[in-house]
């Protein structure tokens, strides 16, 4: 398929059937509603998908169900398993312009990113977890006297996935692959605005040779089918990702019957430029921290903190260098920003954009939508900002960037941690003592140094504070969807 096939075609190629994915079949929802899915490129229609309903919910966790206490999945050893992610990575890779074509229309990714980024890391996701299986041989543990302890690493059960807008395949194969290597049976429902990547795992996991009703696709409205989902007695684990505010209330329902969440939620982390940086490594990553994914990311840098020296010459370069980059048709391989992923982000950053401004903020560049089709919003610096700004205090989710200075250290770690959030957060510094020191201070579940968004599966990310609980990748990963159980044996006859 050519990168510059248009939405239309590449939707009816890629994406074809947009049903529901239930014990290994396409299928209507019951009620035979569907919903559009909508280009944010353009604003208009790209396609439809089924729209399901709470008996379809059912449906999909009683597939689920029947599948673990079928044993056709859970039955396999690790290795065995392990070998099925390998074929789903190796489909991913020969499928990599379907699915990075679903991915770049559906969320407005520019088509380089999706290829590079999204579908190259949720690929090597797969691979990563496939050669993982000794994680789960379990232990046998010396115990006193005439007894022996083996302790079995078992699955948990049915997972709920659910999965935010920003990274639908990346988000999912963070999930999808620990959960199918441990032995897991998956409901995956996607967010409303981007399920189409996840319709194209459904068949790449079937081809692969996962079996019927190990991983099924809902599509629809979380608001009308988290509730049911989170709280279906057959459902054993919820693996969230989304906002702070949905995931706080999931975590609730899932508490009321002990039902174990990952959540990772919402981002806003500081990125703090001391004098000594290299100005040009620096640069490069203060535009990589707020421009990446047109700001839609939870780990992205939209506040940076400078040390007051270097303040108005960074102020000086950042205000020639962002619009520079690149912004626009997201078929063009050297486009690096692209519309925001629907209507609704584009009037929360337009909305937070005024407020920071009327709160004090100087744009310096950018602070509007960009006039014509499609979702854009400019690479935006606001400068001279109060700690209490609304763009410093909420999480912005768009390429936005605000500054403020800093005098030492210590200030500079307290403004990173003044927030609720805790997700990640960077250090630009040719200090090696002091990266470690300030590092080793800051609230967050990941800390670049001398660079940004440095994602590798083998490396764990996830929250502290209001940034949710758990970590997703590497081996910490897969133990959210392993449970120990101690067997102990009295060995007296
Ligand atoms: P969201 O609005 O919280 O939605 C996330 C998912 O939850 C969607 O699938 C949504 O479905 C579903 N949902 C909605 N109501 C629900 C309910 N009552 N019960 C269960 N599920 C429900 O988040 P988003 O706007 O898609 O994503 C952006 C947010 O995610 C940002 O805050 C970002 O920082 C965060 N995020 C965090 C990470 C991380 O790793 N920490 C990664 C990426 C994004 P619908 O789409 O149908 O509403």
């Amino acid at each position: 398929m050519s990168p510059t096939s248009s939405p239309q075609q590449t939707a009816a190629t890629a994406i074809a059937p947009g049903r529901l994915f239930i014990s290994g079949a396409w299928h209507d929802s019951t009620d035979g509603a569907r919903m559009d899915v909508i280009s944010p490129a353009t604003g208009s229609k790209i396609t439809d998908v089924a729209k399901a309903t709470t008996t379809d919910v059912d449906a999909a966790v009683a597939a689920a169900r029947e599948a673990f206490d079928g044993g056709q999945w859970s039955g396999l050893s690790p290795r065995e398993r392990g070998r099925i992610l390998l074929k789903v990575h190796d489909l991913m890779r020969e499928r990599v312009e379907d699915l990075a074509q679903a991915e770049s229309q559906n969320v407005g990714k520019p088509i380089m990113l999706a290829r590079v980024v999204d579908v190259n890391n949720a690929a090597e996701t797969f691979e990563y977890y496939a050669t993982l299986g000794e994680q789960l041989d379990g232990a046998v543990r010396q115990t006193p006297g005439n007894t022996h302890a083996v302790v079995r690493r078992e699955p948990v059960g049915v997972v709920a996935a659910i999965t935010p807008f920003n990274f639908p395949l990346i988000l999912s194969s963070s999930k999808i692959a620990p959960a199918l290597l441990a032995g897991n049976t998956i409901v995956h429902k996607p967010a409303s605005d981007t399920p189409l990547s996840a319709l194209l795992m459904a068949e790449i996991l079937r081809d692969a040779g996962v079996p019927d009703g190990v991983y099924n696709v809902i599509t629809g409205a979380g608001s009308e089918l988290g509730d049911h989902l989170v709280t279906h007695p057959d459902v054993n684990k919820i693996a969230f990702t989304g906002s702070t505010d949905i995931g706080a209330h999931v975590a609730e329902l899932a508490s009321r019957h002990l039902r174990p969440v990952t959540a990772e939620l919402g981002g806003n982390a500081a990125n703090i430029v001391f004098a000594d940086a290299n100005l040009d490594q620096a640069v490069g990553a203060i535009i990589q921290a707020f421009v990446f994914n047109t700001g839609q990311f939870c780990m992205a840098g939209p506040r940076l903190l400078v040390e007051r020296p270097l303040y108005d010459q960074l102020l000086a370069i950042l205000q020639e260098a962002v619009p520079g980059v690149p912004m626009g048709d997201i078929t063009d391989p050297d486009t690096v920003i692209g519309p925001l992923a629907s209507r609704d982000q584009l009037a929360k950053v337009s909305q937070l954009v005024t407020e920071s401004v009327a709160a004090g903020g100087r744009v310096i560049t950018g602070g509007a939508a960009v006039e014509g089709e499609g979702f854009y919003y400019q690479p935006t610096v606001i400068a001279d900002v109060a700690n209490d700004n609304p763009a410093v205090v909420n999480e912005v989710f768009g390429p936005v960037l605000t500054v403020q200075a800093f005098d030492t250290e210590d200030e500079a770690v307290a403004l990173a941690n003044s927030v609720p959030q805790g997700l990640a957060a960077g250090i630009q510094t040719s200090n090696l003592a002091r990266a470690h020191r300030v590092s080793a201070r800051l609230e967050a579940g990941i800390v670049w140094v001398n660079g940004w968004a440095l994602m590798d599966p083998a490396v764990p990310f996830g929250g502290v504070k209001v940034s949710g609980w758990g970590r997703e990748n590497g081996p910490e990963g897969l133990a959210n969807y392993y449970r120990s159980k101690s067997v102990v044996f009295n060995l007296q006859e």
